[in-house]
């Protein structure tokens, strides 16, 4: 993650479009340990969600589907490719 989770909140907090920056919000996992663990009940993850669907809703693709390595498909499992592509791509 390049800008910290933390940071990210500062960002929203100040109304900075720098929080839809970088690898942070797409490499989120929605694993939910920040939120059991904030002191404040701050629910990062929907946040996360939240920049990561402002993007989609504007045409940003995080991934192209024709990049992606015809070889590695096959390797990939079925489940993953399609989460990822529900996550990734708008
Ligand atoms: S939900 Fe998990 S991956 Fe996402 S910011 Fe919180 S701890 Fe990190």
């Amino acid at each position: 993650m390049d800008i910290l989770p933390n940071q990210i909140i500062r960002l929203v907090q100040l109304g900075d479009e720098e929080a839809l920056e970088g690898n942070t919000i797409w490499l989120c996992a929605s694993c939910f340990t920040c939120v059991t663990r904030c002191p404040k009940g701050v629910d990062l993850s929907k946040i996360m969600e939240a920049l990561r669907t402002i993007l989609l809703r504007k045409g940003f693709d995080k991934v192209e589907i024709k990049k992606i390595d015809p070889d590695k498909l096959d390797d990939v499992p079925q489940q993953l490719l399609v989460c990822g592509l529900r996550k990734l791509t708008s």
